[in-house]
């Protein structure tokens, strides 16, 4: 998981300084080396036995359209030839230099005076179309919504092998449909409008719930989302399948104070972490809306060791903590849309 956070995080960080391109290189793990060993390369997984590489959701990358060209910064992986000619002139081990980094956990920056790399690449783009799926309990005031979310994509079918993604995210799309039958099934209107929705394109960098977020229905003002992404699993270290987090963003103790109390009152019996968080950031659908302010919080179970892989199957689903999670974000959402707290 970290990983991936990172990359992101790095992407993120380096488009910012205006970079035109990134360089990659772990040192130890040659890729040129992998090739000429010869034998069947398992690419990207360890359960992958084809000898070609095998089409990559995460080959194409996706945006909103705008009005600019961008294709983001452009990013490659080198050989050790490669980096070795690039360091030539200079005293840089680059072993050493990722072992003392790793252990001082401070950045070397250094400037090559006298490299120069030529990169030539293309972008092949196409405007493709994808929908949220919304549905709204219109409340007594409809200019202020809570909104309820999860997404409903995920990484898809590559030359036979399917990613299902039972707990990434069926178990969270669950959670928003069950909480809008649940709420529809109580006969009463709530003081505050409840949008439900499914976010598309998560997996491709948050776009289904970044567009609500700058357009929001009925242009109505967000003032609450909960977000479920990864609500049905247990980590190891949870034998008795009752533990999950929940993140929050800081300034509203009254989300963990609620939790607290809906979770002893209803005797659901979970095990709460609480990540109260300034501005939650992360992965995930809340963070277009944290962006802009709006408080919001979510659950996770577990992360699993099936994360984006193909086995990340329903029978693995703990149902007993996904339904606890659900009636949770049921409670706390039905008593923030029912006062005034903000
Ligand atoms: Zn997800």
């Amino acid at each position: 998981m970290s990983r991936w956070q990172l990359y992101r995080a790095k992407r993120e960080h380096i488009a910012g300084t205006g970079a035109v391109a990134m360089i990659e290189f772990a040192p130890g793990r040659d890729m040129a080396q992998s090739w000429a060993s010869n034998v069947p390369f398992r690419y990207h997984s360890d359960d992958y036995e084809g000898d070609r590489p095998r089409a990559s959701y995460y080959e194409t990358s996706m945006k909103h359209p705008g009005e600019d060209l961008s294709a983001g910064v452009t990013r490659i992986t080198v050989s050790e030839r490669v980096v070795n000619a690039l360091l030539k002139d200079t005293e840089i081990d680059p072993e050493a230099f990722a072992a003392r980094v790793k252990n001082s956990l401070k950045p070397e920056s250094k400037e090559l005076k006298n490299a120069r790399l030529k990169l030539k690449t293309t972008v092949d783009s196409r405007i493709i179309q994808a929908r949220n799926v919304v549905g709204v309990l219109p409340g007594k005031d409809t200019s202020e919504i809570i909104v309820i979310g999860g997404h409903y994509d995920h990484v898809g079918k590559h030359d036979g092998w399917i990613w299902n993604g039972a707990d990434d995210n069926a178990s969270g799309t669950v959670g928003v449909m069950t909480i809008a039958k649940a709420m529809m099934a109580s006969g009463e209107k709530p003081e505050k409008t409840i949008v439900f929705a499914a976010w598309t394109g998560e997996e491709k960098g948050l776009l289904g719930s970044e567009y609500f977020a700058d357009h929001p229905w009925n242009d109505a003002e967000m003032i609450l989302n909960l977000n479920y992404d990864m609500i049905s699993r247990d980590d190891m270290d949870d034998s008795l399948g009752v533990k999950c987090s929940m993140t929050y963003t800081e300034k509203y103790g009254i989300l963990e104070e609620l939790a607290v109390k809906h979770n002893k009152e209803y005797d659901l019996g979970l095990e709460i972490k609480y990540n109260p968080q300034e501005r939650p950031r992360g992965g995930s659908d809340h963070a277009p809306f944290a962006a802009k302010d709006v408080p919001v919080f979510y659950f996770m179970a577990g992360f699993p060791p099936e994360y984006h892989s193909t086995n990340d199957h329903v029978e693995k689903v703990n149902w007993d903590k996904m339904v606890k999670i659900i009636k949770l974000g049921y409670l706390n959402t039905w008593e923030l849309s029912n006062t005034d707290w903000e």
